[in-house]
């Protein structure tokens, strides 16, 4: 998607590039992507990359040693309290309960 939109954006500044991409990408996939430390996703020049300005890339990733303080990320493992998963197989499938604890 990067690359596509890379052909037809010279001359536009990056940010608008970026913006662009990401609403692209939420109605081709039907979903948001972000960054759960609040890292700024960044599409090379050439279209061929994008990079996380907290994790990294795909051939170069990062991990910091625990979430970054007010993070989602920091926010959810500092409210979970555990989860249970129970597995139940019937005639018609296989059912999965999923509980999260939170505090
Ligand atoms: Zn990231």
């Amino acid at each position: 998607m990067a690359r596509a939109l890379s052909a037809k954006t010279s001359g536009r500044a990056d940010s608008e590039i970026d913006r662009e991409l990401h609403r692209f990408a939420d109605q081709f996939q039907g979903v948001h992507f972000f960054c759960p430390e609040g890292g700024r996703y960044v599409v090379a020049a050439d279209g061929k990359a994008v990079t996380c300005s907290v994790h990294g890339s795909a051939l170069a990733p990062r991990q910091l040693l625990a979430p970054a303080g007010e993070s989602s990320t920091d926010k959810l493992l500092r409210d979970f309290t555990g989860m249970t998963v129970t597995l139940t197989f019937l005639e018609d499938g296989l059912h999965v309960t999923v509980s999260i604890g939170r505090k």
